[in-house]
């Protein structure tokens, strides 16, 4: 007998998210998630497909289904490239980017993704930033992305930012938006504000 054993965990009804495919369908872009018919367009003109843990028309499949856990702990949501082939080829009109975004907010939202997964870090430094300065100030977010997600790759990392730094690629110190950065903060609280009236 082979050694190799393969485990296959079937779920249960009652673990599935009844819910989870109305809050995503409500979100900007996720109006048609109820239209898909599993052709798999989407996962065949995705340029990235291969890499996902599932591709486009699964995570379609399990968002309406209610695998909520999975569909935010994979990196599927992450590895998305935004390339919109997907959204331009479904023959259901089903906006397949934004319905990827939708599941990364919700993913940071409810802190699901994989643990030390660069991307929702990557995203959320980015986000301080600009809220803090109305800049991205490049230099600091990679830094705290690196130390947040592989602290040890910091000393390999160090070579490359010298050489962005001398050709002045990315800037040392934290630049600022003229003007007052907090307007940038009272403006995605107005959104956020309006975004959930909608829902
Ligand atoms: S292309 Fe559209 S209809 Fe086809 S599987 Fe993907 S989301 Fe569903
Ligand atoms: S938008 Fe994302 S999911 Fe769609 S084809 Fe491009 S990389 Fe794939």
């Amino acid at each position: 007998m082979s050694s190799l054993q393969i485990q296959v965990r079937i779920k249960h009804q009652e673990e599935l998210d009844p819910d989870f495919a109305n809050s995503i369908a409500a979100l900007p872009g996720g109006e048609n998630l109820s239209r898909c018919i599993q052709c798999g367009t989407c996962s065949s003109t995705c340029p990235v497909s291969l890499y996902m843990d599932y591709t486009p028309r699964r995570i379609i499949a399990m968002t309406r289904a209610g695998f909520k856990q999975e569909v935010l702990a994979s990196n599927t949501i992450w590895l998305c490239a935004s390339c919109y082939e997907c959204t331009v080829d479904c023959p259901r009109e089903i906006k397949v980017t934004d319905i990827m975004y939708a599941l990364k907010r919700r993913a940071m939202e409810e802190k699901v993704y994989p643990k030390r997964f660069p991307t929702p870090v990557l995203a959320k430094e980015f986000f301080k930033s600009v809220l803090k300065t109305g800049r991205s100030n490049e230099g600091l977010t990679v830094t705290w992305m690196i130390l947040k997600t592989a602290p040890l790759n910091m000393l390999k990392q160090m070579g490359l930012g010298l050489k962005l730094l001398l050709r002045g690629r990315m800037a040392l110190g934290v630049e600022k938006m003229e003007g007052d950065p907090t307007q940038i903060r009272r403006l995605m609280e107005q959104v956020e504000v309006e975004e959930k009236k909608t829902h």
